[in-house]
């Protein structure tokens, strides 16, 4: 992919960078410059460009507005102690964007146009990439992501697709860092199910869970946990997070449904779990398992995790007939997360071959 490059002419300076990295909170600001590609079926990917960050300009009658055909991803760029800056396992996050193309009709954007477009704005805006921390939450947010901006409103996949990157430092995701999260569980609304788009990492799917946030909130909780859309009975995930259950007796257990998100986060903790010497089950999770078994002790850790929050701790369950207790411990999920966080920093040997080399 040949890609033109216009640097913008007012960058941000040294002082409001400095203020901005020292606290950059979550999705706020974002980087000097942006990627851009675009689609149509005759002339394919074409016009790949990096230019100043800024609005842009869309038909009112740009199909995305009206029928959410769109996807995106969510990976980060992390600093190592010697200056050079790394994504995680990138092509993962390439190769679920193809996957998500194919369910909500869009043209597959190739693996390595989707790495070469990544690499391309970290390699611009590398003095936005935060140093490293010794908690592991400070990094470049980046959020690649493809739309139908056809200016037409006939039902039917878009012929002309956009697919940008935009990048965002980022600090810790939940405020007060690795603390225990309390969940709400909503009995009312689903998020996902049978041959819907629950795998598919799409826009709507996030529309669709913010009822049920709210409701979260207003309970005093920090998450929603959803239940399958068939029977309400079993475990599938947080609104943007995958669940762990780790039993007294070393077991643990990850919802799989099928309608679940697989994130990469979630496939990265199998390994490592694994070579820590426990064996993970996928399997259904049922709400009740969670209920009685919390209760009786034998599930001694809960945690959440996906990229932007990484590993975290979940507390209390809060469901419309009755609360369950925190979990007792949170040791193991400390040592997951320290192990993820070490490999993606470079403090620790990347075992799984996972980090990739931006600039
Ligand atoms: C992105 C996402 C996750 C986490 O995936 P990661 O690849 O680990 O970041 C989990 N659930 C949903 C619904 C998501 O969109």
């Amino acid at each position: 992919m040949q890609i033109t490059t216009t640097l913008t002419s007012n960058p941000t300076d040294d002082a409001r960078l400095a203020e901005i990295l020292a606290n950059p909170g979550f999705g706020t600001n974002f980087t000097d410059h942006m990627f851009t590609v675009e689609w149509t079926p005759a002339e394919g990917w074409h016009n790949a460009r990096i230019t100043p960050y800024g609005p842009i300009t869309l038909d009112p009658a740009a199909a995305v507005l009206h029928y959410a055909q769109e996807i995106f991803e969510g990976m980060k760029a992390y600093r190592h102690d010697d200056g050079s800056v790394w994504l995680f396992r990138p092509e993962a996050n390439a190769e679920r964007m193809v996957r998500s193309t194919e369910r909500l009709a869009l043209p597959a954007l190739p693996v390595e146009d989707f790495v070469q477009a990544v690499d391309a704005l970290v390699e611009v805006d590398q003095r936005w990439v935060p140093a490293n921390d010794e908690g592991g939450e400070k990094s470049l947010y980046i959020r690649p992501f493809m739309f139908a901006s056809e200016k037409f409103l006939g039902v039917r996949p878009a012929e002309h697709v956009t697919f940008m990157v935009i990048a965002s430092p980022a600090g810790a995701y939940f405020k007060g860092g690795a603390k225990p999260v309390n969940l709400w569980l909503t009995e009312e609304y689903t998020r996902a199910g049978r041959g819907g788009m629950g795998a598919a990492k799409t826009g709507g799917n996030y529309a669709s869970s913010l009822v049920a946030q709210r409701e979260a909130y207003a309970k005093g909780c920090d998450q929603v946990v959803f239940l399958d859309a068939e029977e309400g009975k079993y475990v599938e995930e947080l609104g943007g997070m995958n669940m762990y259950f780790v039993y007294d007796d070393g077991s643990i257990v990850t919802p799989e449904t099928g309608t679940i998100l697989e994130g990469i986060t979630r496939a990265s903790i199998i390994e490592i779990l694994g070579k820590m010497g426990y064996q993970v089950t996928e399997r259904k999770f049922g709400i009740d398992e969670w209920r009685a078994d919390v209760t009786s002790g034998r599930i001694t850790e809960i945690f959440a995790c996906g990229t932007a929050a990484v590993v975290t701790p979940v507390g209390s369950l809060k469901t419309a007939d009755g609360d369950s207790p925190a979990p007792a411990s949170t040791e193991l999920t400390m040592k997951v997360r320290a192990a993820l966080v070490d490999t993606q920093f470079g403090r620790a040997e990347d075992t799984f071959g996972w980090m990739h080399k931006s600039v």
